[in-house]
Formats: structure tokens, sequence, C-alpha cells
């Protein structure tokens, strides 16, 4: 397994669309041990194969502590259910955050390395991480989805008007 070099933010590769993948064959599963491996050394939620180089439809996701990493091949999101509204960011994008919206149960068919389909359903973050990396796949990061960046104030103090609850202040 290796640590593979993410690309960053003006890299035209993060504009493209991805090939479905067709061979399901030894050097995908090193992509996706290696993808793995780069997601966690940069302790990332998910991670998806344009931002290690590659146009082909894979992604990871680890979001969910009682789950082992998710392996997406030739993913769709088959079904959305109800509204998040948080912040968000990118490895391709260090220390950008934007907010966005995404639904908060989000339902995903996808293949494994070995080509075989299932259906994985996630909640809250990991809904969040399932939109954000297939989006990857389509060539759209979050920042062209953001209702708008946080500034690197609003970073430092945590201070951001549109996450401010009523119920302040109580535990
Ligand atoms: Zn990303």
């Amino acid at each position: 397994m290796a640590i593979r070099n993410i690309v960053k933010d003006g890299d035209p590769i993060l504009k493209k669309t991805c090939r479905k993948v067709e061979a399901f064959d030894e050097k995908l599963g090193e992509l996706i041990d290696d993808m793995i491996e780069t997601m966690r050394e940069s302790n990332g939620a998910g991670l998806a194969a344009p931002q290690v180089g590659f146009l082909k439809q894979v992604c990871v996701v680890e979001a969910d502590d009682s789950k082992p990493p998710v392996e997406l091949v030739n993913p769709e999101i088959i079904a959305e259910d109800e509204e998040q509204f948080g912040m968000e960011g990118c490895l391709s994008f260090p220390g950008q955050y934007g907010l966005v919206r995404r639904p908060r149960i989000v339902t995903v068919r996808a293949q494994d390395r070995h080509g075989n389909w299932f259906e994985t359903t996630g909640e809250d973050l990991e809904a969040r991480a399932f939109m954000h990396e297939v989006d990857h796949l389509n060539g759209v990061t979050f920042t062209s989805l953001a209702e708008r960046m946080l500034s690197p104030e609003e970073l430092v103090s945590g201070d951001i008007p549109e996450l401010k609850t009523d119920e302040e202040g109580e535990e």
C-alpha cells in the first residue's frame, strides 16, 4: 500500500467526469487500498479517484465508526431523504470550508472491488460524504454547491451565524 498525492484546487482533473470501471482487477484493488490509506493519513471522511489523479468512478468513505470503510465503484445515489445544513470541506481544498445543504439520509448503489453490486445507506456525516464523493466523480466540487464559503476569521472563532441555534448555551 502507498500514500498517493492528493491533487489540489486549480487542477483541471477536479472538473472532469470519470469513466466507468470495467476491469475489476488487481490494479483496482491496489488503487482502493491506497485511497483508503491516503484518506486516513489525511484524516478525511472520504476520497475520490480524481483526487489522486485517476478519472475512474471509484471513491471511498469512512465516516461511520461502526462500519469498515465503504468502497464504492461505479456508484449511483438511489435515494435521498430529509435535509442537513452544515460545514463541509475537502482534502483537495485544504483550509477551505463552506456551508452546504445536503440530504441527511442517502442510499447509494455501487459495486465492490470484485464487481459485486450492493446498496448501503448512510446518515448525517456519512450521507454528506456519499454525496460529496459521488459529486467528485461528476467533476463537481463542494465549492460550487456551497451557499457561501467561510472566512478565516469565522473558522478561527467558530462564530458562524447560520449555524447558531436558539438553544445556544444548553448542553
Ligand atoms: Zn472532496
